[in-house]
């Protein structure tokens, strides 16, 4: 691991100007990438951060321990929306009643991801922030567009089981980790920020970002701004939503795809408004505004499910070279399993169940017997 400084904030205040006091590096270095990784970093859980340091995929100068700051708040807001501070555990802000009631597909999404153990360190504001989990981005030692800009991509064109299928560039084809976000982009959640400019709020689908030119680049904020909290407003889903996770085993794996699918549906049955975010397809949580409009008026079917999936894919592209089959790209196996989780999610959603994974579904399992 390489020398870095380290400092404890009690206060936002003092949190941004202990970063804003860290230098770039404690020797800089000319690294393809350094202004991405060597710059300062807030800690929260480090679940994460520690984990690319010790792999010397990041460097960071100065790490500013944030995790006294007084943002651990899970509150109900007026209007029937929550407001989950960016210090909150994951594990806390799954468990919490008003979650539960409130958003429970964000619950399901949380309960699908890492462990326990993880859960009860890694923050909310730390889960928005988590870097792909490509595995040539963890392995310093070959070229990676993300980690060290123009060092190419080995992914586009070697073994790419994992990688995205929407909105990748020939610069990058990694996908964004999170279960927790795809329910976020789902829900329609905002991020709070604050710098030593102002707060400003973020609409969750302009957080995250396609890669394009500029890989290294994984969302919009500012280096120098802290996420402070997360809102979402009120919403009807809570009857019909569903987080679908799909994974090479059953627990403790990232999702190849996942979906988090919701409904309301009116006094015919009919539906009157629809979400259907995807995980580990794209260098973002993905949503199609488009494919959720084919949805509203119809009734719910499998015709009208498979409608919206095969919208929502049609842009779809395969990436990789050989993998078994040896005569399929990498990762084509994705668009036909992202268009059969579509449509098993939205029809769990419209039944009411809540999930395929995580405690819940257990509960489930057990309340069956
Ligand atoms: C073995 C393992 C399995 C996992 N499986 C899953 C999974 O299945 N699904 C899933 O979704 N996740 C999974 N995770 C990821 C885990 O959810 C994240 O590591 C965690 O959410 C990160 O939160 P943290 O508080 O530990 O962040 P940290 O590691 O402390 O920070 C991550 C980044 O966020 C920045 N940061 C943190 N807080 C703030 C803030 N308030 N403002 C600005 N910047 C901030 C840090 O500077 C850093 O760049 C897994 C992790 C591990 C280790």
């Amino acid at each position: 691991m390489n020398p870095f400084e380290y400092a404890r904030a009690q206060t936002v205040d003092e949190a941004l100007l202990q970063l804003q006091r860290g230098t770039a590096r404690l020797t800089p270095t000319d690294r393809p990438g350094a202004a991405v990784n060597e710059r300062p970093r807030f800690l929260a859980g480090g679940t994460n951060l520690v984990d690319l340091m010790k792999e010397d995929v990041m460097q960071p100068g100065r790490l500013v321990d944030v995790t006294s700051l007084p943002l651990t708040a899970i509150e109900g807001t007026r209007d029937g929306g929550l407001w989950l501070g960016a210090l909150a555990t994951n594990a806390v802000t799954a468990q919490h009643p008003l979650v539960l009631e409130r958003a429970p597909l964000l619950r399901t999404a949380i309960l699908a991801g890492a462990s326990p153990q993880i859960r009860n360190r890694a923050t909310n504001g730390g889960n928005l922030l988590q870097r792909t989990r490509c595995h040539y981005f963890y392995d310093a030692a070959v070229p990676c567009n993300k980690r060290a800009p123009g060092s190419g991509c080995p992914a586009a064109t070697g073994i790419a089981r994992q990688h995205a299928i929407l909105g990748a560039s020939e610069h990058c084809v990694a996908t964004h980790p999170s279960d927790m976000c795809v329910a976020l982009a789902a829900l329609d959640a905002t991020v709070h920020v604050q710098s030593p400019r102002g707060t400003r709020e973020i609409p969750f689908l302009e957080f995250h970002r396609l890669p394009g030119e500029e890989p290294e680049i994984d969302n919009t904020l500012a280096a120098d701004e802290l996420i402070t909290h997360l809102t979402l407003p009120p919403s009807a889903f809570a009857d019909h939503s569903c987080y679908l996770k799909l994974r090479e085993r059953a627990s403790y794996a990232f999702a190849l795809v996942s979906v988090a699918a919701a409904l309301v549906l009116d006094e015919n049955g009919r539906i009157q408004a629809a979400r259907i975010a995807l995980g580990g397809v794209a260098h973002k949580p993905w949503r199609d505004l488009s494919a959720e409009a084919l949805l509203i008026g119809e009734t719910p079917s499998p015709q009208s499910f498979e409608a919206a999936a095969e919208h929502l894919l049609r842009p779809a592209k395969a990436w990789g070279g050989p993998a078994l089959p040896e005569s399929l790209p990498g990762n084509a196996y994705k668009i036909p399993l992202a268009r059969r989780a579509i449509v098993r999610a939205l029809t769990m959603a419209l039944a009411g169940v809540p999930t395929n994974t995580g405690e819940d579904f257990f509960r489930l399992e057990g309340d069956a017997a």
